[in-house]
């Protein structure tokens, strides 16, 4: 089933779970949980020609395929004349494993390749790795010097040698092999530079044209200067033609189009049709060292029926002249290619290579409009984001380099037709229509189930201001969505997929770190300013709880502990821990990351709630000294601190636990009864009825307090919980209670302060917030809350607040979380 131009066909969404769970558990478990963050996790049936068939529940799908095996399905899948040539070696019974003897096919096979290539002795392998540590290994033989040469972004492999030469993964493993010296190819400063230890180099390593590097030809003038040191100083260069030979690229080998006459020759991939895992290294006749026979063999190495298919490939690629298709194919693709680029110059950064061998690096968009895509690209995702389109989209599989993360690399077939790469063409720009567009929807709705609709434009819809800093006094702030529904807080066009926030949201989370959003100057009545870089994690309070429950929370700790690095990277000396976090990361005592001042901002949580209610009480007539107090989540810090704190200054107080049976709440009744008198603790919440002042700070994710929770007199609630604990028809049905959103401070000079996701009114900061911004306008150099709050930081965040004009938030609940969202819903109506 393919889609249609506008990508709206139905497609069945979603892949074979039970696979993916069992790959998962068995196989490379965290890159499978990556492929499903993605919606990347594919399972592929049948592959036949350019198509792969994805299990989609109970289709098959057909793909289109433009990985090509990255760069090995030369001729597609399961080539018919490879087929029947496979067929041929069963039935003739051809061995396939006879060591020590003189092998007929690879005899042929050799033969053939030096043909093409020229006069060298020709070692077999199995895979493209074994060539590499075939060429190091004679390189060694022949040269024993200390150092290779190799540049800046190659791939050559990951065993243990070859791995050496790999720009990156290898830092691990670096110790274990010979020096490599990296040249940086666009650079001729660099390679003079090199020149200084020339003597000492064994060989020098190149991709005639990069691959995972990002697919980069190598330059006219660096080739000449490889010829040049070639010649002179009598460097051998080993051409790894593994991706870029057989044709790939037009010629045989993309080193004889470049002029260059390599002294040894690393093939794989293609050579086998697709059908064999073979490799052969050719070593120029000269310079091969006869020891050599013995001291690089393998079991597999040499096999008459990968040496056969490799020579009847041979004879397909030259019978369909397929250096000459891939090149003209690649020639149409790359002008095409360049048109779309020209329409999209602020989206498509780069398009290049050679014959079939093709790139397309996107330009990286972290300042979109949407929030989302500048998360993507921050995390360098948006080359996963089109390969994730491309597929659930438009059927068509193409992916990015994983060390040029930007760049998507094609590599079809050379029999592939055009109309099947103008199809790739339109979803191109359809990709580029909706990223211009800031649609998320569009781009990511399948995740959730909902087809690509036609693509509607959110660019004007930014809802994140980023100032640059104009001040050294910079905070940050970690914070998460309180709420799934809040993601249209976060990003204008998530509206789309509102009743499937939760999972869209939760897809993801385990691999996406966090991102600062919103940068603001904030001023204070005592004429200071701080810059405030918030910075938000894709988290939500149930997958925290749920998390807590079922003790999987070292990932969350991880999210944090990295926003703190990122925060302290971008010179923020102070950092908040908000909402959950700071339950997390047990009010910022478990944080290992240095260099930062933390703060849960929980002391001003706790100052402004208790003036809050003092305040509501007596605009309610209720005199403190006889009320009854309720504490709800008083096992917690703010609830524990409020409960001691207040309960000698009220009648009665009632704890409501969630647990009765918690070793806390034992410890936590001898430290209030030292503090107040009369003292009761209970886990029924219809206690509460009878309570006359009531402060809410448990950590439930959906609210507990509900109508039938209160009495129908005047009662002040001071909810101080995130996400609230109240329910919002409290406000309806009990005319006579005073809700305070506690925990929430008016800034003095900022009417339009806004955190893109967080439901608040504009002017309006969390107290936890508003803590981190106190502590950076006073400089302070200690802790404020850290671990258990203590009233000396309550007293001192209340004094700090007085001092810059934080005020204390309003008492109703207008612009709040519900109003909010409905608001937003009728802009976009
Ligand atoms: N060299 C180049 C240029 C490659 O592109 C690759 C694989 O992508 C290799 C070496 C390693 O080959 P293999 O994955 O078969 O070990």
């Amino acid at each position: 089933m393919q889609s249609t131009k506008n990508g709206s066909a139905p497609i069945p969404l979603g892949t074979d779970p039970d696979v993916v769970a069992a790959y998962s558990h068995h196989c490379r478990p965290e890159l499978a949980r990556m492929l499903h963050s993605l919606s990347l996790d594919a399972v592929y049936e049948r592959a036949e020609g350019d198509y792969l068939w994805q299990r989609r529940g109970d289709k098959l799908v057909k793909i289109l395929d433009l990985v090509g095996g990255f760069g090995t399905n030369f001729f597609g899948h399961y080539h018919p004349d490879l087929v029947a040539e496979e067929r041929r070696l069963t039935e003739q019974r051809v061995p396939f494993l006879a060591q020590g003897s003189c092998r007929l096919g690879a005899t042929r096979l050799a033969e053939a390749l030096c043909e093409r290539a020229g006069d060298y002795v020709v070692i077999f392998t199995n895979s493209g790795t074994e060539t590499v540590e075939a060429a190091i290994k004679h390189v060694m033989l022949e040269r024993p010097k200390p150092l290779l040469l190799a540049v800046q972004g190659a791939f050559h492999g990951k065993t243990t040698g070859s791995i050496q030469l790999t720009y990156s993964y290898r830092e691990p493993y670096a110790h274990l092999g010979p020096e490599v010296r990296f040249l940086d190819m666009n650079n001729p400063a660099d390679w003079r530079d090199a020149e200084a230890r020339l003597k000492e180099v064994a060989a020098i390593f190149i991709e005639p044209i990069l691959g995972e590097g990002g697919v980069r030809p190598l330059s006219a003038e660096f080739v000449a200067w490889l010829k040049k040191v070639q010649g002179e100083d009598e460097i051998p260069i080993v051409a790894d033609e593994i991706q870029s030979g057989f044709y790939r690229a037009g010629s045989f080998l993309a080193s004889q189009e470049m002029g260059l006459e390599p002294d040894y020759i690393c093939m794989s991939k293609a050579l086998g049709g697709g059908l064999a895992k073979i490799g052969a290294l050719l070593i120029r006749r000269e310079r091969f060292i006869e020891e050599f026979s013995i001291k690089h063999t393998s079991t597999f190495a040499e096999d008459d029926r990968g040496c056969f298919l490799a020579v009847k490939a041979i004879e397909i690629a030259e019978r369909d002249d397929l250096g000459a298709r891939a090149k003209e194919t690649g020639s149409y693709m790359l002008e095409r290619l360049r048109e779309v680029q020209s329409r999209f110059p602020g989206l498509i950064k780069d398009v290049r290579g050679r014959g079939l061998m093709l790139g397309v690096e996107l330009h990286d968009i972290s300042d979109s409009p949407s929030n989302a895509i500048r998360m993507l690209c921050r995390q360098e995702f948006l080359g996963y984001l089109a390969a994730a389109y491309m597929l659930n989209v438009h059927c068509i599989r193409v992916a990015p380099t994983l060390s040029e993360r930007f760049t998507l690399r094609l590599q079809p077939s050379a029999y592939i037709e055009r109309k099947e790469l103008d199809r790739f063409l339109d979803a191109l720009q359809m990709f580029c229509k909706a990223l211009e567009a800031a649609d998320v929807p569009h781009l990511t709705g399948y995740q959730v189930g909902c087809q690509a609709k036609p693509i509607i434009d959110y660019s004007g819809r930014a809802l994140s201001r980023r100032e640059q800093p104009r001040t050294e006094n910079r905070v940050a702030f970690i914070g998460h969505l309180l709420h799934p529904d809040h993601a249209v807080l976060w990003d204008a066009s998530l509206i789309a997929l509102a009743p499937h926030l939760a999972e869209f949201m939760a897809r993801p989370s385990h691999i996406l770190q966090g991102t600062i959003y919103d940068q603001l100057h904030v001023q204070s009545s005592a004429k200071a300013e701080v810059h405030l870089s918030y910075i938000g994690l894709d988290l939500t309070p149930k997958q925290i709880m749920e998390g807590i429950y079922s003790r999987d929370t070292q990932w969350m700790m991880d999210k944090i502990e990295n926003a703190v690095e990122l925060a302290r990277d971008n010179g923020c000396r102070i950092v908040g821990l908000g909402a959950y976090t700071s339950i997390l990361s047990g009010n910022c005592k478990r944080i290992q990351t240095p260099g930062t001042i933390l703060t849960s901002g929980n002391s001003l949580t706790v100052g402004m709630a208790m003036e809050a209610m003092k305040q509501a009480a007596q605009e309610s007539g209720i005199e403190l000294s006889k009320a009854r107090l309720a504490i709800l989540g008083a096992t917690g810090n703010i609830g524990a601190t409020l409960a001691l704190m207040l309960a000698p200054q009220v009648e009665s107080t009632v704890l409501v636990v969630r647990d009765l049976q918690s070793p806390r709440v034992k410890s936590m009744i001898e430290e209030i009864a030292r503090a107040a008198g009369n003292l009761e603790v209970t886990d029924d919440l219809y206690a509460l009825q009878k309570c006359n002042m009531i402060a809410a700070a448990s950590n439930s994710p959906e609210p507990l307090i509900r109508v039938e929770h209160l009495s129908e007199g005047p009662v002040v609630v001071c909810d101080v919980a995130v996400p609230a604990d109240v329910s919002a028809d409290v406000m309806v049905e009990r005319p006579l209670a005073t809700v305070i959103r506690g925990g929430l401070v008016k800034l003095p000079h900022n009417p339009d302060f806004v955190i893109a996701g967080l439901d608040l009114e504009p002017g309006y900061a969390y107290a936890c917030m508003a803590e981190t911004l106190l502590m950076g306008l006073e400089g302070v150099t200690d802790p404020v809350s850290f671990g258990p709050i203590k009233p000396e930081g309550v007293q001192w965040a209340l004094e700090a607040a007085k001092k810059h004009g934080f005020a204390l938030g309003k008492f109703e609940r207008t612009g709040s979380m519900a109003n909010g969202l409905k608001d937003l819903r009728v802009a976009h109506a």
